[in-house]
């Protein structure tokens, strides 16, 4: 199940690892995270708490991947592009 929709981004309340702030962050795809301060991405960890956690580089892969894929489901669906 994806997360983001056109039209519809995915926010949620959190400490972010990166610059220690409790901060906004912006769902890229499902169970990873931008922070809106400092623009670092994150994993969302969910253990009884939600934490946030930096990126390995297999996380940074998976990201990759699937902002791809979602790039191509939206050309398919479009067939066109927008901006
Ligand atoms: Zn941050």
């Amino acid at each position: 199940m994806k997360q983001i929709k056109i039209g519809y981004i995915d926010t949620v309340h959190g400490e972010c690892p990166h610059c220690n702030e409790e901060t906004l962050l912006v769902a890229i795809v499902t169970d990873f995270y931008k922070c809106t301060l400092c623009g670092e991405e994150t994993r969302q960890y969910v253990n009884g708490s939600i934490k946030y956690l930096k990126l390995d580089d297999r996380d940074k892969k998976f990201i990759q991947r699937e902002k791809e894929i979602d790039e191509e489901e939206l050309k398919e669906k479009d067939g066109k592009k927008e901006r």
